[in-house]
């Protein structure tokens, strides 16, 4: 293990175009739990599968059930960026890196400092309503005094987030992409790599120095120059 945050240490210093692919493993030490690890949503047990309960259709038909569901387990009072997502916004700073590419809706990118971020799923510190477009702050959803947010129009307020069954926003794919293709080092950090189509971005990386760090398996482990089995939060708190 020492030599292999040896090696990532080596790579970290040297580059000055790191692009960053990250998932919901990166913001669990921040206390926010993934989908998939053995704590996560998907192994809790619920009338309908979260899948189905984040997904488009089920907005639709049930908006007091996804808005309980999404109040639950989605937003979370008090949580802050942990040493992962500091490190990636101390190395914009310093001109490392270029971009961090995330599929969470959580904000703590932009929060520990992240100015450059891509944000394939959205945000929930963004809404909007459904009728006039009028937008509402995270605040505002989470202080509604009925359980469905709703406007001053009267129309139903949604977060600007891509649920199951939603396309992703193409100025944001574009520009992962792009970013992916001329960076020197990507580093892909707490994703299962089973969510598409962010996973197949992945793809268009041209480069040797592909490292993942995960505290589980993924289909792209074969695939990875440098390959880091553990926690993001203490891995990347060993480096410089
Ligand atoms: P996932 O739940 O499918 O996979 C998470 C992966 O991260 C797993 O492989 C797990 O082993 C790993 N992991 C967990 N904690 C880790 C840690 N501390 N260090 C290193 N690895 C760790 O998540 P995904 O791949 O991002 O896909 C799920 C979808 O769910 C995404 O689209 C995302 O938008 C959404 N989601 C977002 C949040 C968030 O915004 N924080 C939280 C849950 C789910």
């Amino acid at each position: 293990m020492d030599e292999k945050i040896m090696q990532l240490k080596e790579m970290v210093s040297s580059s000055h175009r790191i692009v960053f692919f990250g998932g919901a493993g990166v913001s669990t030490e921040s206390g926010i739990p993934d989908f998939r690890s053995e704590d996560g949503l998907y192994r809790q047990k619920y009338r309908y599968p979260p899948e189905v309960m984040l997904s488009h259709s089920f907005f639709v038909a049930h908006p007091e059930e996804f808005y309980r569901f999404y109040r639950d387990k989605i937003l979370f009072d008090g949580v802050e960026p942990n040493i992962a997502h500091k490190k990636l916004a101390q190395w914009e700073k310093q001109g490392k890196l270029r971009t961090v590419i995330t599929q969470n809706i959580d904000g703590l990118h932009q929060m520990a400092g992240s100015r450059d971020v891509v944000e394939l799923h959205g945000s929930i510190h963004r809404n909007y309503c459904m009728h006039c477009k009028k937008t509402y702050t995270l605040e505002e959803v989470k202080n509604s005094p009925e359980v469905v947010p709703r406007c001053s129009c009267g129309g139903i307020i949604r977060p600007d987030v891509v649920l199951y069954e939603e396309g992703l926003d193409q100025n944001a794919i574009e520009k992962a992409v792009r970013e992916i293709a001329e960076a020197d080092v990507l580093i892909v950090g707490g994703t299962s790599l089973v969510v598409y189509p962010a996973a197949g971005l992945l793809q268009y990386y041209r480069g040797n120095k592909l490292v993942l760090v995960n505290k589980s398996p993924t289909g792209m482990d074969e695939q990875a120059d440098l390959l880091i089995t553990g926690k993001i939060g203490e891995v990347f708190s060993q480096l410089p």
